[in-house]
């Protein structure tokens, strides 16, 4: 296994977030270690185990920050790295307005935001045990550089979306579509018993064939992630010049 170290507390061990991964999958990885629901792992974590979760891919509180840390021992900037405040000053600028007072983010414009679902290289999935990374949520990402296939955001076989917010979907999207396979029958959404079940892995992605969307891609990605430069940056060797 090439997990990091795990993160000791309060007698549980909580997985460490993976390199880039958004909120939620790292929400579904602790639901998934604990065997316990999202909202369940939510509730250990000290966060609301509620149906307005999404909100919390937005940013947290600086109480709940702490809450984390303590529970957690992670600290506040790894946290901010897996929510998309983190793309505030380059891909989600509405995300700054008001000096960091977001109004839940509910009523933030998306145009470049897969708010609700998430893409996805299906050989990162495979090759992370089930781990989606944030950038999968912008739309600005588009394909793989390190695979080089474009993303997918379908399942080939039900042709819904992947990695659904709800949380009745819970932590096995990680690894598998667990859309409802019965769409229109009337009992097709009780119990949620019947689930799509491809495995994310198997997922067919288009190979590039473009070189020049390759480094387009790269390119976006190092402007979309400047804050990851400026957080490895000396503090005393920055800020001679504005321009
Ligand atoms: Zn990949
Ligand atoms: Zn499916």
């Amino acid at each position: 296994m090439a997990e990091e170290e795990p993160v000791r507390r309060l007698g549980v061990v909580f997985s460490s977030p993976f390199p880039g991964e958004a909120f939620v999958s790292w929400v579904d990885t602790v639901a998934a270690s604990l065997r316990v629901s999202r909202a369940a792992a939510l509730r250990t974590l000290g966060l609301p185990g509620s149906a307005r979760f999404s909100t919390h891919q937005f940013h947290l509180s600086p109480e709940q920050l702490e809450g984390l840390r303590r529970r957690t021992g992670l600290r506040p900037a790894q946290v901010e790295r897996m929510l998309f405040r983190f793309y505030a000053p380059t891909a989600l600028p509405q995300l700054a307005e008001d000096n960091g007072s977001i109004a839940q983010g509910a009523r933030v414009s998306q145009p470049w935001l897969r708010r609700d679902h998430s893409a996805a290289c299906p050989l990162c999935v495979e090759a992370s045990g089930g781990r989606w990374l944030l950038g999968w949520r912008l739309k600005w990402t588009f394909l793989c550089a390190d695979h080089l296939v474009y993303l997918v955001d379908r399942c080939p076989r039900c042709g819904l979306r992947l990695y659904w917010r709800l949380e009745a979907t819970g932590a096995g999207q990680r690894t598998h579509c667990v859309r409802p396979a019965a769409r229109n029958g009337r009992g097709g959404r009780r119990l949620g018993t019947t689930v799509c079940g491809f495995p994310v892995a198997e997922m067919p992605a288009l190979p590039v064939g473009d070189e020049e969307a390759v480094h387009v891609q790269r390119r976006v990605q190092a402007l979309l992630t400047l804050a990851d430069v400026s957080h490895n940056r000396p503090r005393a060797a920055c800020c001679s010049s504005s321009s």
